[in-house]
């Protein structure tokens, strides 16, 4: 389950013991979406700051929950190149103390925000607190409907087998939604089944390179979307 911290942590001291005994009463991988308000390469150094602190916040409320992973988008390139960008978000997530929750870089799905799959890996081979959420519907939206077969999926497994060895797939973070896009990318989440994203195929390549770890569904009707994908999963 991922908690929602977009807007506000929510896991309080009111609250943290009910969600840590239903945690570990239901045995559930917990992890969490950091805040929507993040850009590690803000031109403006109090708005780093800020995004910093957002996400130590998020990793530190999560952990008194026995959370795993604060997944959340690095930022946008605005004025600076990719490899400015690169370089700037880079150096915030090295400085980021580690309270035993991963920091997932989520894939992400419109062109101006940093976070393609090559950026992410090299990230993640440089920095060891940091790991890879795959947002796979993101990817397919962030190319205009990219992701159709399955070798389109498993080229995205093998790669990062390729790059971050074989554990990483057995420790991966993914996000399937159905998703709306033009030419700039995402535009919105969908229900599954009303978008053209290829969820059979994407599992069955999560199947087929044993990737382990979780996946949460995302949209509008997640907890229906979520069944889906199980049911789908078991059935191949
Ligand atoms: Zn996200």
């Amino acid at each position: 389950m991922e908690l929602l911290f977009v807007r506000s942590v929510n896991v309080t001291d009111k609250n943290k013991d009910a969600i840590l005994k239903s945690k570990l009463e239901n045995g559930i991988y917990l992890s969490a979406h950091g805040s929507y308000y993040i850009n590690l390469n803000s031109s403006e150094p109090e708005k780093q700051e800020q995004s910093i602190a957002r996400i130590l916040k998020g990793a530190k409320a999560l952990g008194e929950v026995q959370g795993r992973s604060i997944v959340f988008h690095c930022g946008y390139y605005k004025n600076y190149s990719v490899e400015d960008t690169y370089q700037r978000i880079m150096e915030k997530l090295n400085s980021m103390p580690y309270f035993n929750v991963d920091y997932r870089l989520e894939t992400t799905g419109k062109k101006n925000q940093f976070g393609t799959l090559i950026e992410l890996v090299s990230i993640c081979k440089e920095i060891k607190t940091c790991k890879l959420c795959i947002d796979f519907s993101h990817i397919h939206a962030r190319y205009n409907g990219r992701l159709k077969t399955y070798e389109d999926f498993a080229d995205i497994l093998h790669y990062v087998s390729e790059q971050l060895g074989k554990s990483a797939l057995y420790d991966m973070h993914i996000h399937i939604a159905g998703i709306n896009y033009n030419q700039n990318g995402e535009k919105n989440h969908l229900p599954l089944l009303e978008s053209d994203f290829n969820f059979v195929e994407c599992l069955r390549a999560l199947k087929n390179y044993e990737v382990k770890g979780c996946v949460v569904a995302e949209g509008p009707l997640v907890e229906k979307d979520a069944i889906l994908l199980k049911k789908t999963y078991e059935n191949l």
